[in-house]
């Protein structure tokens, strides 16, 4: 029995992989819009992440060369803090991240992670230390254990647990009626907003990559998620170097530096409150936002 076992055993595990495989690259696509490739040059060293500075200097970019889309864009991340970039639809934020991700080169200027020029690294050191934590997540159709777990292949039990239980999700799991084996996803037991991010999270968590990366639903989320994942993010990059793509401007308030992208140039930088004070195009996007959600909310205490 043991002797039919093992093959079938073998396939179902191929036939596993092979599913998420399919699934983690039609997800990856349709985070990143991944359309073209980028080359590692001969030899290239592994990336060396220390405290996880990013900066961007004077980068130029445009998918089509006739049209620029990033026209001389300049910030630094320093280690360990958070950077927020908001601005109108297709101002770029998001080719920022994608630039990130080295999914295209620049055009003009560098990117430099602790000072090394992304181009001159593997892409799979790069990406092994950038963690993403897409704000409207997809979970695997597979247990929420293999969800997590994902992270880092070859995680003990332990180490999923304890990443569960920092990315506060731990306890709701234990209360599901098959604990970690619970099917989550599409086919499986249907999670909210805020408890896919954290599953999202603790899988980051897992990872430990020196850099995270947030990118913001662009769909409006009832209050109480919003708020949820705003609690999330500060928790989870609390000492990481982050960079938050936001479309909407739920989770700036507290970034260390704001970014205002317009038709791909920043137009205004700094905190919330100073940004607010300036009376420019963030207090006017700002304006904007409560105006449109639903009930007015609190502008919190600034500064
Ligand atoms: P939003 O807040 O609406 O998501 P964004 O600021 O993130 O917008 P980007 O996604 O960076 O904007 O897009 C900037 C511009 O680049 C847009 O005009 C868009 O049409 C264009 N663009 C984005 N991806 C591609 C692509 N793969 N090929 C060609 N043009 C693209």
């Amino acid at each position: 029995l043991l002797q039919l076992y093992q093959p079938l055993n073998f396939f179902g595990v191929v036939y596993r992989e092979i599913k998420q495989a399919l699934t983690d690259i039609e997800s990856m696509v349709k985070l990143l819009s991944v359309d073209r490739e980028v080359a590692d040059r001969p030899g290239a060293p592994a990336l060396a992440v220390t405290g996880g500075e990013v900066r961007f200097e004077g980068v130029e970019f445009g998918y089509d060369p006739r049209r620029p889309i990033l026209k001389g864009v300049s910030f630094t991340v320093p280690a360990g803090k958070t950077v927020a970039i908001v601005g109108p639809s297709g101002a770029g934020k998001s080719t920022i991240s994608r630039l990130l991700f080295r999914f295209y080169d620049v055009s003009k200027g560098r990117v430099l992670i602790d000072g090394q020029d992304i181009r001159a690294v593997t892409q799979e050191s790069l990406r092994a230390s950038l963690g993403i934590v897409p704000q409207d997540t997809v979970l695997f159709n597979d247990t929420v254990y293999y969800n997590i777990a994902y992270g880092r292949p070859g995680a003990s039990p332990a180490e999923v647990e304890r990443a569960a239980r920092l990315a506060h999700i731990h306890d709701f799991i234990m209360a599901l009626p098959d604990g970690y084996e619970t099917t989550v996803g599409e086919r499986g037991l249907k999670l909210s907003g805020g408890e896919k991010q954290r599953v999202a999270i603790a899988r980051t968590i897992l990872k430990n990559p020196g850099i995270l990366l947030f990118d913001e639903a662009t769909s409006a989320l009832d209050t109480h998620t919003e708020r949820e994942i705003q609690a999330n993010l500060r928790e989870v990059s609390r000492g990481r170097t982050t960079l938050v793509i936001a479309h909407r401007l739920s989770t700036v308030i507290d970034a260390d530096e704001i970014l205002v992208l317009e038709a791909g140039r920043v137009i205004e930088r700094g905190r919330h409150g100073e940004l607010l004070a300036r009376a420019g195009a963030y207090a006017a996007l700002w304006a904007r936002q409560q105006e449109s959600s639903q009930g007015p909310e609190p502008v919190p205490e600034v500064l």
